[in-house]
Order: C-alpha cells, then structure tokens, then sequence
C-alpha cells in the first residue's frame, strides 16, 4: 500500500461548468432588504450574540462577539433594526442562532471612498489584531478564523506561503472573477502576509480555469515590486485542496492529522486575502463575499458581490431565475456542496457558490456491484484504496478501516464521482468515520 500510495497523484476532471459566469464582470448584488446572519459561520465554536430585539445596528456593528474555541467575529451586513433572534438548520447540517435585521438608515462604509491605512509602519500583532476585528475566515470553505490560522506556527517556520487560486470545485469561478478584477489587492495581501509569515517563497498558484488572471497578477506584482510568482498547475480537480496543492507548489506530501502548516506551507485562499486586504488596509469588516451562481438551470449565471445574510433565493432571482426546471439546488460546488430545498437559506462567509443543476447535470448512475476497476484508487488524490475501505466498512471492520488510513481522506469525491457502479463511497467513508471515532470515544469512557 505505501508504493501505491507515493506514485499516485489522483484527481479527476468533471465537465467544467463555469464558462457561462466566468466570462463576464462581477456584479454588485442588490441590497438585501432583510439579512438572516446565522453565527456560526466558521470552523469551531459559534459567536456569542451582542445585540438585541428592537437594536439598531450600523454596517459592520459587532453583532457576534469571538466566544470560545477558533471563533470569529460576526458584523452587520446592513444597517437597520434587529428584529429576530431565531435558529436555524445551516446547509451543511449545523444548527445556528441567527440574527435578523430589518433595513433602515445609512451605510458608513458601501459606496465611500476609504483612505487606505499606513499598515507597514505597523507591528505584526497590530496586524493580526485588524484581521480578527474584521471577523476574517478562510473563505475557500475551510472557515479556519484566519486570527487562529495566522497565529505563530508552532510547529516551525513558513517556508512557503501559497496563494491558492485554483478554484475549489468545478463550476465556480468566483476566486477567478477576483484574481481577474482585484489584481493589486491580492499582491498587497500577500505582502501583508508575508510580513506576518517571512517566508522564504510566495507564490499566487494558478490553474489552466484561472491562469487568463495572470497578464493582471504580473502587471500588478511589477508596479508593486513583490516577490511573489506565479505558478500554473494543472486544472484538475481537487487541485483547490489544501494537501494537494501543497504538494504539488513545494512537493511536501502531507498525511493524516497533520496539518499543512507542519510542513512549513501556509495556504490562503484569494477571496481570503482580498478579505485581510480589506481588514488591514481599509479598517473593513466581512460583510460581504464573491460568490457563483450558476448551473444549467439558472437564466443568467454570473459571479456576484453579496451581502452576508441575503437569501439564496434573491440572488437566483437577480440571475433571471430558472431556465430550466432544477433537479438539484446546491450551496458550494458539485463536489462537495450541499443540497438544500428551502431557498431562503442565508448566504454565509462559506458560500462561494449557489448551483441550481438540471437532471443532464447529476450524472446519476445506479448503484450496482463494485466490478472491482480500480478507478477509485487511481483518482484518490490522498493515495488511499476506497474499494478496499468500501469493502472492509462492509465487513464492520473498522479496525481494519482506521488503520488502512481513513482519517487521511479528505471527502473530495473523486472516489465516488468516478465509480462506474454508482457506489455512494464517500457517504460509507463519512459514515465510517464517524463510527470510529463513536468506537473510540466509548472506549475512553
Ligand atoms: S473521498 Fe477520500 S477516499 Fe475518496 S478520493 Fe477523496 S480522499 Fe480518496
Ligand atoms: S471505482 Fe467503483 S467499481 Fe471500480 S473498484 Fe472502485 S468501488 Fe469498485
């Protein structure tokens, strides 16, 4: 398994999907009238609520106080009235307060021009500190609170610091909407960030979907004189993945619990650096995000500036509506999205994209007996077996599951995308999973 194991690289290529939004500017997306601010809307512990019912709150009021383990802060995305406190079930299954604010008075910030602050003359905790005031997360999907992310490596230097402009699923196109439109932000990002991390390389990495971005980034990284390089990979997917893009900038393999930053590599997504940009040198809070909609099912796809908090549904109405009837409503990518029926879900600091996909979009294979091909093995980006896991998560073996390294699966799809029998893999790996982990903890009690 270990030779296996080191001469793979995996991936697939699923059908692209994203020239139809791509090929045009971002757009503002209307104000929404109402906002829905769920506060959990990153990796660990929930925001506590700072406001109030019948509360009038500013554009970028503090409405969720950082509480306990890896939290972030949670601003208001407009100015209005609180009109709500109420829960609610996230697409990705978490349940969620949520904060409800009614329009009403003026924006402080949409729409002026902010004089950029004189952050190099600041020290490195100044830094991070602007960064956690402005509730800044990783906005690829991960949701890490970038304050805990970006905290001093304790586990050695940061050798490399790795922009990641590859796109995280197929479909969307809203990290390459900003690295075609916001060009010197990312560069003076990346400065910020190297200020933070002294690394001995910076590199904006690129893929065949996003490398048109690049004539911007080399304009841009010239006028501003940064030692950062462009790097073009191959657009398969998950390329967008932490461990794989890891490995495929510096050729460090990373495996199980450890993460990316203990083999000296710092990964920051762009629609995350345009965000520390904005933090640090404009004083802005994340109200806001880049996202796609799109999907053979909707009117007009686009990539759209949106307010945190907007439902799901406006921005499907603002792109034309359906075309087609949809078989699927999806938050996030093809891959790895989720499903959701209800249309007002909110959009959150994790939504980079809103799928409506047509039945000819699913790719819908009925499940039958695994013909034993091997095509999971050669997609598995992560060099695992997913039919020999397939095969022991049958047999209850989940000793034999844990050791032939089932933490180490990252739960891209590839396995499961590419399984001619129509095997739902990654559903037996996530259910897998969490049996071993139920196995153990009972068996700490
Ligand atoms: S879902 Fe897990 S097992 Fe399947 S291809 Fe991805 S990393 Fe490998
Ligand atoms: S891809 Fe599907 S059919 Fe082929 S070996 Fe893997 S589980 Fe079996």
């Amino acid at each position: 398994m270990r030779l296996i194991r080191s001469i793979l690289k995996g991936g697939v290529y699923p059908p692209d999907g994203t020239r139809a939004a791509r090929n045009h500017p971002t757009w503002n997306a209307m104000i929404p009238a109402r906002c829905v601010v769920p506060l959990l809307q990153h990796a660990g512990s929930p925001a506590r609520r700072h406001v109030d019912v019948g509360q009038h709150v500013e554009e970028g009021t503090v409405i969720g106080a950082s509480h306990g383990y890896e939290s972030a802060r949670v601003h208001a995305p407009i100015p209005g009235v609180v009109t709500e406190i109420t829960r609610l079930t996230l697409a990705d299954g978490r349940e969620s307060k949520a904060v409800v604010i009614e329009l009403d008075g003026e924006f402080q910030q949409l729409g002026k021009s902010i004089q950029p602050r004189a952050w190099r003359g600041w020290k490195n905790s100044r830094i991070r500190e602007e960064i956690f005031h402005a509730g800044v997360v990783g906005l690829g999907g991960e949701g890490i609170p970038s304050h805990v992310k970006y905290s001093p490596p304790e586990n050695g230097l940061v050798e490399w610091l790795i922009i990641n402009g590859c796109e995280s699923e197929p479909y969307l196109s809203n990290d390459y909407s900003l690295l075609r439109e916001r060009p010197q932000q990312i560069v003076e990002a990346v400065e910020i960030l190297s200020r933070l991390f002294s690394p001995r390389r910076a590199v904006i990495a690129l893929t065949t979907h996003t490398r048109a971005a690049s004539s911007g980034l080399r304009k841009a990284i010239t006028a501003a004189d940064a030692r950062v390089q462009l790097q073009h990979l191959d657009d398969k997917y998950p390329q967008g993945d932490e461990h794989t893009l890891v490995r495929a900038v510096s050729g460090r393999a990373v495996r199980g619990a450890a993460s990316v930053t203990q083999a000296g590599c710092m990964v920051v997504n762009v629609g995350t650096a345009v965000a520390v940009y904005e933090a640090v040198v404009l004083g802005k809070p994340l109200v806001e995000r880049t996202l796609t909609v799109g999907g053979n099912a909707i009117a007009r796809p686009a990539n759209l500036k949106v307010r945190i908090g907007a439902s799901i549904g406006n921005l499907i109405e603002e792109c034309g509506g359906f075309k087609h009837a949809p078989r699927k409503i999806v938050i996030g990518g093809p891959m790895r999205g989720h499903a959701v029926a209800d249309l007002s879900q909110p959009v959150t600091k994790l939504t980079t994209g809103v799928l409506a996909l047509t039945e000819d979009e699913l790719y819908t294979v009925p499940e039958t007996a695994c013909v034993h091909c091997g095509r999971c093995v050669r997609a598995c980006p992560m060099g695992l077996e997913p039919v020999l896991l397939h095969l022991m998560i049958g047999q209850g073996d989940h000793r034999a599951v844990k050791e032939a390294g089932i933490f180490d699966c990252t739960e891209c799809g590839c396995c499961g995308f590419i399984c001619p029998s129509g095997i739902p893999l990654v559903d037996q790996l996530k259910q897998a999973k969490s049996w071993v982990r139920h196995e153990e903890s009972d068996d700490g009690e």
